[in-house]
């Protein structure tokens, strides 16, 4: 259970745990339902206040960032993972969140999954120290469960500015929760998929996620066609 110390400081950071009493009156944390909600995404993409809104390279956000405790994921994590990859990388993949073997190295899509997207990347003739990888969340949920959407609130901002300095040329959301979290709709995979769509100047795909291609490997052919897809697209960006 959480110190009456530590539920100050995260209300007083992350603004959106409710400090409750049990019946004995120890402090505990509010269930999820009850969390008071923090304002929509689009209000809340500038925080004028905090340092790293300036920061000018990837490592020095990095080293802002990396001791957040915004959210309860920053108390279980091992790591935070922020990002692997080049800087000036055209192409940006985005998966959901880390799981164990990326919590333990502190570097995104390392495990299973991890090894199925680098033989995606030789597919398209892509090396991995070329692109960039990075999750919506940089700490890893409790077994593995799906972002929260405070979670994904919380976190974004920083996958924003990730984004505001590479300026990709091409996004590639790996699974459902990505692009829908940051399309902000709630089409289907099967919707969004196959095509590219436009967001903050910059192309983006929506894909399948490898963990989900390890599952069912009928989906690895139009996993195919969506690669397929954005090779072409880049291609073309770059014939220009
Ligand atoms: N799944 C993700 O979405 N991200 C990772 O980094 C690893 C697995």
């Amino acid at each position: 259970m959480p110190s009456k110390e530590l539920m100050e400081f995260l209300n007083n950071t992350g603004q959106y745990f409710m400090q409750q009493q049990d019946l004995f009156g120890n402090i505990v944390y509010t269930d999820e339902k009850k969390m008071e909600k923090k304002a929509p995404l689009k209000e809340n993409i500038a925080f004028p206040d905090e340092p790293w809104v300036s920061c000018q390279s990837l490592n020095d956000l990095n080293k802002e960032i990396c001791n957040c405790l915004k959210c309860p994921l920053g108390h279980t994590r091992t790591n935070f993972v922020f990002g692997v990859g080049s800087p000036r990388a055209e192409v940006m993949f985005i998966g959901e969140a880390p799981g164990a073997d990326e919590d333990a190295q502190g570097e995104p899509f390392v495990g299973r999954a991890g090894q199925l997207l680098n033989k995606i990347l030789d597919a398209v003739k892509l090396k991995r120290e070329e692109v960039y990888i990075c999750n919506i969340l940089k700490c890893r949920p409790p077994n593995n469960r799906d972002p929260e959407p405070i979670e994904m609130e919380t976190c974004t901002p920083y996958l924003h500015k990730q984004i505001e300095l590479m300026q990709p040329k091409f996004i590639i959301c790996l699974g459902r929760i990505a692009g829908q979290w940051l399309l902000q709709t709630k089409d289907s995979l099967t919707a969004l998929r196959g095509r590219i769509h436009g967001f903050a100047g910059t192309k983006l795909i929506v894909t399948y996620h490898p963990a989900a291609l390890l599952r069912n490997p009928n989906w690895k052919l139009p996993a195919w066609e969506d690669m397929k897809m954005f090779r072409k697209a880049y291609d073309e960006m770059k014939e220009k």
